[in-house]
């Protein structure tokens, strides 16, 4: 691709980014981000999206869906909540999708929400094109090349193999912001699908390829929508800190999707 189309994801930048909380600061100010992934198949999920989002810089984190219990016995700091986006109180933004199965219903509340929204895995495949057209707040995708594939019609190999023009594609087509992930992660705006510059982050590792380590970025994006960060700068902020924290834990060394989010922290201060 041409070079002058990509912009690479500096430190500095990223630094800029990072929300940090002033005196007057409460957990309201910081953001509320709400989670609604997870299923009696997938509780996992759940439990790694939340993980990410407690790294993420937002005040609370709300979680609906069936995987309350596990979500709590690891994370006792989590609002859980039994009734569905709508009525489960204040929230910022929300992450929907990560191990959600069949949960159309879900996914179709949360888009109707007014705050910014993250579609990732079952969510992406549940959504309905024109419900995220006519979002009036910002919508941020994150597939992989698989899930990008999907929602374009091709084959995963035609998605590699261009994936400059799949991410851009794929914005205009939802006009929505996307994050493309895999061995570099491309980032683009819907305002402007075939002019603007794509960034590229490129702090990962091969390591971040296991299970449950896209669970992880879903919630650390979500909870940066919700300290305010736009769909695009949330993205790439988080894609950096994901592959930093991903870098942190394996140390050359395998590592499951726990462990990058328990590394977030570390590569949060790397950045500042
Ligand atoms: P998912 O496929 O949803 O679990 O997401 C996988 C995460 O790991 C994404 O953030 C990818 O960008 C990252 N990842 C997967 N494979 C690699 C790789 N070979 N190098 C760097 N990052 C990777
Ligand atoms: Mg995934």
């Amino acid at each position: 691709p041409d070079r002058a189309e990509l912009e690479a994801l500096q430190h500095a930048d990223v630094a800029a980014l990072l929300p940090e909380p002033g005196g007057e600061s409460d957990k309201y100010r910081r953001g509320v981000v709400g989670i609604a992934a997870g299923s009696a198949r997938y509780p996992g999920a759940a439990v790694l999206a939340v993980a990410g989002a407690l790294r993420g810089g937002a005040g609370a984190v709300r979680y609906v869906g069936p995987a309350g219990q596990a979500v709590l016995a690891r994370f006792p700091e989590t609002l859980v909540s039994d009734r569905g986006p709508e009525k489960a109180g204040r929230v910022q933004a929300w992450v929907v999708g990560p191990g959600a199965g069949d949960d159309a219903a879900t996914v179709a509340e949360v888009l109707e929400a007014e705050v910014p929204v993250l579609l990732d895995a079952d969510g992406l495949r549940l959504a309905e094109r024109e419900a995220v057209r006519g979002r009036s707040a910002p919508t941020l995708m994150t597939p992989h090349a698989g899930e990008a594939a999907a929602l374009l019609g091709v084959t995963r190999e035609e998605v590699e193999g261009a994936r400059l023009a799949a991410v851009r594609e794929l914005a205009g087509r939802y006009a929505a912001t996307v994050l493309l992930k895999g061995s570099t992660t491309l980032v683009t705006d819907p305002a402007a699908p075939d002019g603007g510059p794509v960034r590229v982050n490129a702090t990962g590792t091969p390591w971040l390829a296991t299970a449950g380590s896209g669970d992880v970025l879903s919630g650390l994006a979500g909870s940066l929508l919700a300290a305010g960060l736009s769909a695009v700068d949330a993205g790439s902020a988080a894609a950096y800190l994901h592959g930093l924290a991903g870098r942190l834990a394996a140390q050359g060394a395998p590592v499951g999707a726990h462990d990058v989010a328990d590394a977030i922290p570390r590569a949060w201060r790397d950045v500042r």
